[in-house]
């Protein structure tokens, strides 16, 4: 070995992507003792990972398409989520109005098969039909806590008041909501809490394969420097990457391709009271949500639209505003306007290539694929936010066969930071925190009890008034929990405060934004 390489990093696996995959992949690995690293070329979850509908869900309309593996994984995956990460993510009733006329463009396995046995449904979703689907979903996965499916008279039930009054019935089911970034830098600060070296704005940009290792060449994002690491084995976790990485840093051949489906979302002003989420159906087929968010917002989603490269950031095009608007405005009582949207964001699904024919069909389920033809190499291809942990495990099976050690599955019931309370806990821990910190209001002392769990004391450490908390950036985004973000949870940009590790960006003024951005470049100039 030359002298450059001993002084080398070396790890058991190092992994490209810092998505909820990389970093569910780097938690799982380095907390059954495997020596870890990870390189993000952004932010954490700065790409897929923050811009999903952010949901822990089963996935109703896969059972169309017949994902049975999948459903049943994703609904068994709920509950042991949400007892582990009570704080990020919450359950949550989806209302599905209904009425027997409704007619629908579909060409999915379970209507087509409808259409050849029963001539007379075609181009209906029967209630029947709607019913027996909620029925497998509430069986499927089983339920320990989660409510299972009614029936509502929309007439008499608040949930009726926001939509137009032709949908009289509609079946409420249940599933549940995560901060989709959040999720991905708590695992990522469990994966550093446990020994892995994670590595944000740092680029993969070039590999060597030799039959044993990885030289794995890393290019800083700020200062552009580069340096070398040594791993036993790679993951490529790229996400929208994952075929491109393949072939420009890995050099590697392979027939396995990435489906790359651009889904976009609108948030606008709050459209109704109440805490629960609409499954809307198109007369497309397709299906959206529209979901309480952020206290004082609506979010409404998705779009299926195919997107060809992964370099092309992608953005919400007026055309899918309009599908969105207008799909939510044939249910809504009062229809929305363009000018309740204050803010969209798209995300791109990087699908395994199943040959579907359409981006609305194409498989939302994983396969890892290993590549032994020289020092081993493990390729992730699409993934759910919510089978991201179950992936996790499977990678580490595969990877157990190359890399010695790193047997034991351990996440089922290990809470992710500031989780360690009971899944019901969150309002008594919000009594707590003001308790202790009797300066907070409600909506402060609950988003913060939302995003730091039981790590709020640490993140207000004494403080006894706000002006503890040193300098006020706007809507209770304090001095200190910006410094909490950028010492424990790698944020570096008022962008990553703003967009992923909160959503105060929908709340903070330009001039705020910019205040922020000032002060934390001068932040990092000093400690530099
Ligand atoms: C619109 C939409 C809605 C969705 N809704 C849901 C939902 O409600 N529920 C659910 O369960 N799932 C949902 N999903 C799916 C889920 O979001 C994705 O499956 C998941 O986020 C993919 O994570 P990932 O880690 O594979 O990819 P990513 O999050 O994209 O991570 C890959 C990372 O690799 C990095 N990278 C690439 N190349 C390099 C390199 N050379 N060096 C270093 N880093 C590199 C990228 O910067 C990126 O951050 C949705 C997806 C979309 C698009």
């Amino acid at each position: 070995m030359t002298e450059s390489a001993a002084r080398r990093d070396a790890f058991d696996i190092f992994i490209i992507g810092g998505g909820i995959n990389g970093c569910g992949i780097a938690r799982d690995a380095a907390g059954r003792g495997l020596a870890v690293g990870l390189a993000e070329m952004g932010d954490l979850a700065s790409a897929t990972s923050s811009a999903s509908t952010k949901l822990f869900h089963g996935g109703l309309r896969y059972l169309e398409y017949f994902e049975i593996r999948l459903v049943r994984e994703a609904l068994i995956e709920r509950e042991v989520l949400l007892r582990n990460m009570p704080h990020i993510s919450r359950p949550m009733r989806f209302v599905l109005p209904y009425r027997p006329d409704m007619r629908f463009d579909t060409q999915t396995p379970a209507s087509k098969l409808l259409s050849l046995t029963m001539p007379w449904t075609r181009g209906r979703r029967p209630a029947w039909m709607i019913r027996a689907g909620l029925f497998m979903y509430d069986h499927l996965g089983g339920r320990d806590f989660l409510p299972g499916t009614t029936a509502i008279d929309l007439a008499g039930d608040p949930v009726g008041a926001p939509l137009d009054p032709v949908y009289r019935k509609a079946y409420e089911y249940s599933d549940c909501w995560v901060d989709d970034a959040r999720l991905t830098v708590l695992n990522a600060r469990d994966a550093a809490a446990r020994g892995a070296r994670i590595l944000p704005r740092t680029r993969v940009v070039h590999t060597e394969r030799l039959p044993d290792r990885w030289i794995v060449t890393l290019r800083d994002r700020d200062t552009g420097s580069e340096s070398t690491v040594e791993a036993a084995m790679l993951v490529n976790a790229a996400g929208p990457w994952v075929k491109q990485v393949l072939e420009e840093v890995l050099h590697v051949g392979t027939r396995e391709n990435v489906h790359l489906v651009r889904g976009s979302h609108i948030v606008t002003r709050r459209l109704f009271d109440h805490d629960k989420c609409y499954f809307f159906q198109g007369t497309d087929g397709r299906i959206i949500f529209a979901i309480p968010y952020e206290t004082d917002f609506t979010l409404i989603g998705t779009t299926d639209k195919e997107h060809h490269d992964p370099d092309s950031k992608p953005r919400c095009t007026e055309e899918e505003k309009r599908y969105l608007i207008d799909l939510a405005s044939g249910y809504f009582r009062n229809p929305i306007s363009e000018d309740d949207v204050v803010w969209s964001y798209s995300g791109v699904r990087p699908l395994y290539e199943d040959g579907a024919k359409s981006a609305t069909a194409a498989t939302r389920d994983y396969v890892l694929k290993i590549d032994d033809r020289g020092a081993p190499l493990l390729n992730i291809f699409g993934g759910k936010i919510t089978t991201y942990r179950r992936l996790a495990e499977a990678a580490l099976d595969r990877i157990a066969a190359h890399v010695p050690g790193g047997t034991g599955t351990w996440t089922a019931r290990a809470p992710l930071p500031g989780g360690d309370f009971p899944v019901d806990g969150v309002d008594a821990l919000i009594a707590r925190v003001r308790h202790a910190y009797p300066f907070l209001d409600a909506a402060w002392a609950e988003r913060l009890v939302r995003a730091y769990g039981t790590e709020v004391p640490e993140v207000l450490g004494a403080a006894s008034s706000a002006d503890d908390l040193g300098r006020g950036f706007g809507h209770s985004l304090s001095e200190r929990e910006v410094v909490w973000l950028m010492d424990r949870e790698f944020a570096a940009t008022a962008e990553d405060v703003l967009w992923r590790r909160s959503k105060l960006g929908l709340r903070l003024s330009a001039a705020e934004v910019e205040a922020l951005e000032d002060w934390m470049h001068a932040r990092r100039t000093i400690a530099a």
